[in-house]
């Protein structure tokens, strides 16, 4: 559940580890149905380096799945328990 902390993805300069900004992004995930991965083109706010690169972020799995799959994967259990039940002649 919620806890009503916010975290905010921060980026770091790989070279001097100031703030960054995202400046843009751009979808990689192919258009592949469920697949989440963006390059993230950002620039280093420390003036003495100037520094712009780009971050690969990806979904790798999820600690809580979304309600409505966990329902989905509720009913779709109780629909096949309730045709083997049917086939069993229960
Ligand atoms: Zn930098």
């Amino acid at each position: 559940m919620f806890d009503g902390e916010v975290y905010i993805f921060r980026i770091n300069c790989p070279h001097c580890n100031s703030k960054c900004v995202i400046a843009h992004s751009n979808d990689v995930s192919g258009g592949i149905d469920g697949l989440f991965v963006k390059d993230l083109y950002c620039h280093c706010h420390n003036p003495d380096c100037c520094a712009s690169f780009v971050v690969r972020a990806a979904h790798t799995h999820y600690l809580q799945p979304p309600r409505n799959s966990v329902l989905d994967m509720a009913k779709a259990l109780v629909k096949k328990h309730e045709e083997q039940l049917e086939l069993g002649g229960i």
